[in-house]
């Protein structure tokens, strides 16, 4: 994938570079083209300037040469009145003519008289017979040439025609007459020029150029003919002439004057390659363009890609979260079956429970009252026995006339039977069921209680002190079955003081957090641990028999039960027991001070 990715990336790079390439070549090629007919134009234009420039000094010599005056200053050429004259009728034509200089020679080529005859390199006195320009105009021809002044190392154009005896052309030669012309004011005109302009002469040497590294340079290297040539001649004074090094490149070229010289022009290099780099940024350009545009799309479709992607994604995750959410939704609404179920179960558990517990208490109070009744008998037995041996010594009393006997006998009798009737009435409280149910004073009922063992505690010779506390407390229920319980309570206590050294029994009543709280409390020797583990179970007892059936604090245990209190019983730190008779008070009492 990444290799694919790179190998596109790379054939990307090369087709561009391919086409900024291309595009380089195409431009520099139109731009040569254009830069060629340019230059045509250019040296269609400059040729002909450089031509009449030539040409426009073509006749002043040839004029010249037939003047009689010349030739009569060559005639008297050891006169100075003749020679001055003559140096000041060149000096005037020149400046009249506007050329380089004027000069005339004799036979032998020495210069006789000269427009620049007042100058420190003026030509008088000068021999110019090696140049080719004087030996042609003494064969009676024009002579041209270009050179620079051996004299005045000044290059220029040099026209020279003969000069006739007696000025009549055709006739004898006595001289040569010489104009120079400048070229300098025409190369200046190619300064501004940004292509190379050169003048080459028929040998291919540059002696005009905008470019000053190529003058006296030779356009190809020069054959040994051709230096031997130039060095005869003097043409170039002895410049090396050495090929042009940097290569000349594409030209234009067009043949000016008589002398076969190549007026050159070497349309820039410069700008064509300019142009092609133009072409190869404007292609750089366009791809650069074409490339981010193409990534721009590439990236948009990406992002398109990804966000379809990750919809598709939070789609798949939506649709696997509905399915665990209806999975775990089947899951629960089937624990839920389960637990309906369970419950269910449970609850016909609890109701069997209930029954069967409901039979067993029925079944345990069946049990209990047989266990009751044998009890009974025994309990019963002994006062019944002994109240038929009071009544039986009673009727011996009374037949002995002993009535006061007779009478103590039937207070026995009475206590017997009192005894009796209490048993039987403890038996009462299982037998009883429905109660009326009223506001108890628990003060009251604590006091009525006392009451009824008042005797009892007096015949023992224990004492019983009762604090009812400050605010009177009213609980709730059956005021009979609370005296029951507090009769019970008071009981034990007594009999639990029976034999200590201190006989002691104090009731204390308070109001705590909603409850009302009798405490009984005695000096007796206390509850031992194991009578404390069946201390309310029905017929448990350790009193000996005759005295206790064991049923009073289970009876009173399931009264206090049935009013949603409590009993409880524990030693007390000062020694005897204490047993704690809890009362829930009715919500608006509670409130009451
Ligand atoms: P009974 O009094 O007929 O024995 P109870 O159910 O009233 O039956 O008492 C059970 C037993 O609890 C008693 O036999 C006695 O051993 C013990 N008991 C009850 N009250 C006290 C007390 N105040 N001090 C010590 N033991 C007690």
């Amino acid at each position: 994938m990444r290799a694919k990715k790179l190998l596109t990336l790379f054939l990307y790079a090369a087709a561009c570079a391919l086409v900024v390439a291309g595009a380089f070549f195409l431009g520099a090629r139109r731009a040569h083209d254009d830069l060629m007919e340019q230059g045509h134009r250019q040296l269609q234009l400059m040729a002909p300037d450089l031509q009449s420039l030539l040409e426009r000094f073509e006749t002043l010599p040839f004029v010249l040469g037939q003047q009689r005056e010349l030739a009569n200053a060559l005639a008297h050429a050891d006169d100075p009145d003749t020679v001055a004259r003559m140096n000041a009728t060149l000096q005037a034509i020149q400046r009249q003519a506007q050329v380089g200089a004027l000069y005339l020679m004799d036979r032998d080529g020495l210069t006789i008289a000269a427009s620049n005859w007042d100058q420190p390199l003026g030509f008088v006195g000068k021999n110019f017979s090696y140049r080719p320009y004087f030996s042609e105009a003494l064969a009676g021809r024009a002579g041209r040439f270009y050179g620079i002044g051996t004299n005045t190392g000044e290059a220029g154009y040099f026209i020279a025609q003969p000069v006739y005896r007696n000025g009549s052309a055709g006739g004898p030669v006595d001289g040569v007459i010489a104009v120079k012309i400048t070229l300098d004011e025409f190369e200046r005109t190619w300064a501004s020029s940004e292509d190379p302009i050169l003048l080459a002469d028929r040998h291919g040497v540059i002696f005009r150029t905008n470019r000053p590294a190529w003058r006296y340079h030779s356009l190809h290297p020069l054959s040994a003919a051709t230096r031997a040539e130039l060095a005869r001649t003097q043409q170039y004074m002895g410049q090396a002439l050495a090929p042009v090094g940097e290569p000349a490149g594409p030209y234009v070229t067009r043949a000016v004057g008589r002398l076969g010289w190549q007026l050159m022009l070497f349309p820039g290099r410069g700008r064509e390659l300019r142009a092609g780099a133009q072409w190869a940024l404007a292609a750089a350009l366009l791809l650069a363009c074409a490339g981010v545009s193409g990534w721009a799309l590439h990236q948009r479709r990406r992002r398109l890609q990804e966000r379809t992607e990750s919809r598709a994604a939070l789609q798949r995750a939506a649709h696997d979260l509905e399915r665990r959410i209806l999975d775990r939704t089947e899951e629960l609404s089937q624990t839920n079956r389960h637990l309906e179920q369970k419950y269910a179960k449970l609850q016909e558990a609890e109701r069997l429970l209930r029954s069967t517990r409901d039979e067993f208490v029925q079944a345990g109070k069946l049990a209990m009252l047989g266990q009751m009744a044998a009890g009974m008998t025994h309990e019963l037995n002994q006062p019944l026995a002994a109240i038929r041996a009071f009544a039986d010594n009673g009727r011996t009393f009374l037949a002995r006339g002993m009535v006061e006997q007779a009478a103590g006998n039937l207070g026995h009798i009475g206590d017997a039977a009192a005894r009796m009737g209490a048993i039987i009435a403890q038996l009462k409280g299982f037998a009883r069921k429905d109660e009326a149910i009223a506001s108890v004073d628990l003060a009251r009922s604590v006091q009525a209680s006392a009451f009824l063992l008042e005797s009892d505690f007096r015949r023992h010779g224990a004492a019983l002190s009762i604090d009812t506390g400050a605010a009177p407390l009213h609980v709730t229920g059956n005021a009979v079955r609370i005296e029951q319980v507090l009769i019970n309570l008071l009981r034990n206590a007594l009999d639990a003081v029976g034999d200590a050294p201190r006989k002691q029994v104090d009731v204390t009543m308070a109001r705590e957090d909603g409850w009302a709280v009798v405490r009984i409390r005695d000096t007796g020797p206390g509850i031992s641990a194991e009578v404390a583990a069946h201390l309310f179970e029905p017929f448990f007892t350790t009193k000996p028999s005759g005295q206790g059936l064991g049923l009073g604090l289970a009876i009173s245990s399931s009264i206090v039960q049935a009013m949603n209190g409590r009993l409880a019983a524990h030693n007390h730190d000062g020694g005897g027991a204490q047993f704690e008779l809890r009362l829930p008070l009715p919500s608006n009492e509670e409130s009451t001070p």
